[in-house]
């Protein structure tokens, strides 16, 4: 029989892609066509109803039962007259992704089918909850959890060939209250940053009463046919592909990166961003990334939870979409060795009510003091919480980024550009003298017909894991399939804290009788001097960075048992319990879930390891060692002694990997099954984590060796080069 491999060849040398030609679409025409937003609400509600729902998405008042049995009608005949026939709460558990429960809006009323939709069913459900992570907060004899609605993110229609259903996007506590999801911490986390931003703005301009973070998600992902996907149990399975030689070809032309997008990409990217468009997620851009079959995208920013949600949708949507397309959407980390894995960079920043990017640094930053102080406690934020930033994005596919020698390492820095490095200096030894930092950068292109250049006061550096890009800082190093609410609650609520304190100091100084700008600066003096340890303009790749930065003390934790340790540290546990975001039991439950869920996901890729090994890759090896040693008895039997002696040199280089292989496996299930006995989770993981993921490259490293000796018509499990090169 032949091999799923080849299956897969022979399904994708047949495909024909000319069913993807598109409709020509006008964005402007489908934006937000399956949302109930603004436009629909005021269609669908009575005056007071929208303001109601208006003042809690601005303001956050809680919203009366009256207005959300308004709201309940109006959002139900909104969707029923688009096709929907059920509807579902919307979370996100602590599993990283999404979660439904579908009910019809039809029941039966006195024996008469109906369709109904009343205030309680918008504003609260309860989901069996008990197959959720919950970290031990709620045992299964308690297994109730709640989903309440968020009036702040708008609802959804998601369409299918089966029928159109309304989701809710909603939060999701237990019965005592406790948040078994991310939305519910980083609702509270947006508030407090609000609060704490408006109190410092207004030392500039008394108008602001609104600040909102604000969040632009670049997603990268990979795209492989999906008949080869079916032929990789460890793709299917895990996510990413646990063995696989590198291709003869991989990055080191650099061909990929901006270049031209294959047809059929482009039509999956078309499809998906429509689809998209109808949600009203503003995609705005698509490229090649660098490394073969990589691909991102990036809409415009949004307000946090906005941005965030969308972005849940967006992951579902894309492997859907791809679906259709005979594509699969990868969004893990590292699915492939050898070539860059995917991150999503979390562009991040504020903005008032009065229109000004608080992190806009404007012409001359030296002297835009509401600038210097939303840039500087920032990086003050960041420097006290470092640790606690690199746990928010600690997981098993990110740890293949982090620790590894590619886009950023797992020490935290913040890279802010020449010019402002200049600025900070200033800041901290004040010379009297004008500003030399402040140019305007123009630049003039020697080029005929070329029109002059406006230069970012940032160049740019791709290494780093924090850097600020022009007008907003960059968070690169969350990994690529990550909830990015884990890194936002984090980021929010410490630069948050931090402005508190800030406040809490310049007043201080103002009540000694400082002028208010004399205040400000010295406690900004200070800060720099304080945080400057944390910023770091080279290459973050560099093994030189790995020395310097333990000589300045920061920490360097490569692998994820460890970087969750900062979730329940003193610092954090008072961080999180004096700004209510977090308590401490949620705290600990959360620490035991990652730490859960880390160990759970190097187990499934150990067993997945030792099945390929075991029944798959050691099968052929066997066949083809035994067609050599054929060759080996025909080659001595007609006087081939020379020619015989070198097979055999050959057939014991394939009987070592094969014995090899077969021994590791062996040690490596040994190792888990002492694994499996541990109790406690943070050992269990570090057991995992140091004692059965190493025993993956020694595996793999035999199996692709044998990779490239095998008659390739036997090997049954599809080649990098296949995958990483489709048109
Ligand atoms: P690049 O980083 O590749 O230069 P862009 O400048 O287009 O790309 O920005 C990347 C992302 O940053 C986009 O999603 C964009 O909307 C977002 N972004 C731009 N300004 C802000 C801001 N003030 N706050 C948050 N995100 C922003
Ligand atoms: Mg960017």
């Amino acid at each position: 029989m032949d091999s799923l491999r080849f299956k897969a060849l022979e399904i994708i040398q047949s495909r024909s892609y000319e069913k993807h030609k598109l409709d020509k679409i006008e964005i402007s025409d489908i934006f937000g066509s399956l949302v109930f937003n603004e436009k629909a609400m005021r269609k669908y509600l009575a005056k007071d109803s929208f303001k109601g729902v208006k003042n809690a998405i601005e303001s956050g008042e809680k919203i009366s039962r009256k207005v959300a049995d308004e709201v309940a009608g109006g959002m139900k005949s909104w969707a029923i007259e688009r096709g929907a026939t059920h509807y579902t709460h919307w979370f996100q558990p602590l599993t990283g992704t999404t979660a439904e429960k579908h009910d019809s809006f039809f029941e039966l009323k006195d024996g008469d089918p109906i369709e109904g939709f009343s205030a309680g069913a918008l504003v609260q459900q309860e989901p069996d909850a008990s197959s959720f992570p919950s970290g031990g907060i709620r045992n299964t004899f308690e297994a109730r959890g709640y989903t309440a609605w968020d009036p702040s993110s708008p609802a959804f229609l998601i369409r299918s060939n089966a029928g159109v259903t309304l989701c809710i996007p909603t939060i999701f506590v237990s019965y005592t209250g406790e948040a078994l999801d991310y939305k519910a911490p980083l609702l509270k986390a947006l508030n407090l940053i609000e609060n704490a931003s408006v109190n410092v703005c207004r030392y500039f301009d008394p108008k602001v009463n609104k600040v909102s973070p604000t969040l632009g998600i670049e997603q990268e992902y990979f795209l492989v046919d999906n008949a080869f996907n079916l032929a990789r149990p460890d793709l299917m399975l895990t996510g990413r592909t646990i063995i696989g030689h590198a291709p003869a070809k991989g990055q080191q032309l650099e061909d990929h990166y901006f270049g031209s997008i294959p047809e059929r990409v482009n039509a999956f990217m078309v499809d998906f961003e429509n689809e998209a468009y109808r949600l009203g997620i503003p995609l705005r851009t698509r490229h090649n990334e660098v490394a073969p079959a990589q691909y991102e995208c990036a809409p415009q920013f949004e307000e946090v939870n906005i941005a965030v949600d969308h972005n849940q949708l967006l992951m579902d949507m894309m492997q859907k979409v791809a679906l259709r397309h005979e594509l699969k959407c990868i969004l893990h980390e590292k699915p492939f060795a050898g070539v860059n894995g995917s991150g999503k960079h979390c562009n991040w920043s504020m903005g008032t009510d009065t229109g000004v990017n608080l992190l806009s640094p404007g012409d001359t930053p030296s002297q835009n003091l509401q600038f210097l102080t939303f840039f500087i406690n920032t990086i003050k934020a960041v420097y006290d919480h470092a640790d606690l930033l690199r746990a928010s994005i600690a997981s098993a596919s990110n740890d293949h980024r982090l620790g590894a020698n590619e886009a950023p390492p797992a020490i935290i820095s913040v890279f802010i550009g020449e010019q402002l490095t200049k600025v900070l200096d200033e800041v901290e030894k004040p010379s009297g003298k004008k500003s030399k930092a402040d140019v305007n950068k123009v630049s003039n292109v020697d080029v005929p017909k070329i029109p002059e250049l406006h230069l970012d006061n940032t160049d740019r550096n791709r290494t780093s894991p924090f850097a600020f890009t022009g007008n907003k800082f960059e968070f690169r190093a969350v990994g690529s399939s990550s909830n990015t609410s884990s890194a936002m609650i984090v980021l929010n609520t410490i630069v948050a804290n931090q402005l508190v304190e800030f406040k809490k100091e310049v007043d201080a100084l103002i009540k000694k009788k400082q002028p208010a700008e004399v205040a400000i600066m010295t406690v900004l003096r200070q800060y720099v001097k304080d945080a400057k340890k944390i910023l770091f303009e080279g290459n973050n790749y560099g093994d030189e960075w790995m020395a310097e930065a333990k000589k300045r003390g920061l920490s360097n934790i490569k692998t994820s048992p460890e970087a969750l340790d900062a979730y329940i540290s003193k610092k954090t546990v008072k961080l999180f319990e004096t700004n209510k975001i977090l308590s401490h039991r949620e705290l600990e439950a959360r620490h035991e879930i990652l730490l859960e869920m880390y160990m759970k996901q190097i187990q499934i890729e150990s067993r997945m390891m030792g099945e390929v090994a075991l029944s798959q890759i050691l099968p052929c090896a066997i066949e083809y060692q035994n067609e050599l040693l054929l060759n080996y008895g025909q080659l001595f039997d007609h006087g081939f002694a020379l020619e015989a002696d070198q097979s055999k040199e050959y057939i014991q280089r394939v009987s070592n990997h094969i014995n090899l292989i077969r021994s590791n496996v062996f040690e490596m299930i040994e190792e888990r099954r002492k694994a499996n006995k541990i109790d406690d989770a943070r050992k269990k993981a570090v057991a995992y984590c140091h004692k059965v993921r190493p025993y993956f490259e020694i595996i793999r490293y035999h199996i692709d060796k044998l990779e490239m000796y095998v008659d390739d018509k036997l090997w049954p499990i599809p080649k990098y080069r296949e995958m990483l090169f489709m048109r």
